[in-house]
């Protein structure tokens, strides 16, 4: 693998050795297994694999959250030494590489930024679309690889693609989970260890969503939610909602919920002073 730093150098291999299809795996680096997942999909599926490494400061609303993000370049680049092959490529571009002016552009993503996410992280996905845009506009992938982890990012950056008119797939993959359950995130390792212990069950609590449908209206399954993860007295719910996969739209009855769809259960918890997300599909059968 070549690890390039500036958009110069990505220009000149472009002008060499890229061969198609032209994988693109953004990141922000910390890597873990779930990383690895959407890398090694990658790896299969295109002959140059791009992994960039960016800690995007225009997504933080949180300045501390920036500060503290964890950051370790070498560790990431001896994982990735371990799956890419000669050809494949590391991004790991400078602030003044990827907004080399201030970019100052608005996007709209109607109902997408205003549910979930978007409520507790205001102009998250507005950078996240800034950052996602220029790094297809540099890299210009035929298919782009996310995860089902960040749902709501998944749908934001399917409708970038749409509204921009970028002619790239996006790909999106399971959720890699620690083996109690945890979905895999690089800011797990910033929790407290006594509250790491507790937090598998967060996914605990979804997948009890899933089988509850059967017989509980969601009213009943959002206090059974908050009570079962809330009597952790260092975790606190930001949102627990149930939305379709396009339009993400919160359901509040299950009679609301259409055959012609697929449905998620997506949390977001404050475990101490780290904030987690985490979903489900709802299986309505
Ligand atoms: P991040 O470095 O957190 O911005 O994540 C980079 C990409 O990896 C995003 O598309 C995430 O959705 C994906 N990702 C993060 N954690 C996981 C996980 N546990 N399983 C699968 N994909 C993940």
């Amino acid at each position: 693998m070549k690890v390039v730093t500036t958009v110069k150098e990505l220009r000149r291999k472009f002008g060499k050795v890229i061969f198609p299809p032209v994988g693109l795996v953004p990141t922000m680096g910390a890597l873990h297994e779930g990383h690895l997942s959407l890398v090694l999909s990658a790896i299969r599926e295109c002959e140059t694999v791009i992994v960039s490494i960016y800690v995007n400061p225009e997504q933080f609303n949180d300045k501390e959250d920036l500060k503290n993000y964890p950051r370790n370049t070498e560790k990431d680049l001896e994982m990735l030494q371990g799956v890419l092959r000669g050809n494949d490529l590391v991004f790991i571009p400078s602030d003044k590489e990827i907004y080399p002016e201030k970019d100052t552009r608005i996007f709209n993503f109607g109902n997408l930024d205003k549910v979930m996410e978007a409520l507790h992280r205001p102009g998250h996905f507005n950078g996240v679309a800034k950052v996602v845009s220029r790094l297809f506009e540099l890299t210009n992938p035929d298919i782009s690889y996310f995860g089902i982890k960040d749902f709501q990012q998944v749908a934001v950056v399917k409708a970038l693609v749409k509204q921009c008119g970028f002619n790239i797939r996006i790909s999106a993959k399971p959720v890699i989970r620690e083996t109690d359950g945890l979905a895999m995130s690089s800011r797990n390792q910033l929790l407290e260890p006594g509250i790491r212990d507790q937090a598998p069950v967060i996914y605990h609590t979804l997948r009890k969503v899933s089988s509850m449908m059967k017989e509980k209206d969601i009213p009943d399954i959002k206090i059974f939610v908050r009570n079962n993860i809330e009597k952790h007295k260092d975790f606190e719910i930001e949102y627990f909602e149930i939305v379709d996969d396009v339009e993400l739209i919160p359901v509040n009855r299950k009679d609301e919920m259409g055959n012609d769809r697929r449905y998620y259960g997506c949390i977001a918890v404050k475990a101490g002073k780290i904030r987690l997300i985490d979903n489900i599909e709802i299986e309505l059968s």
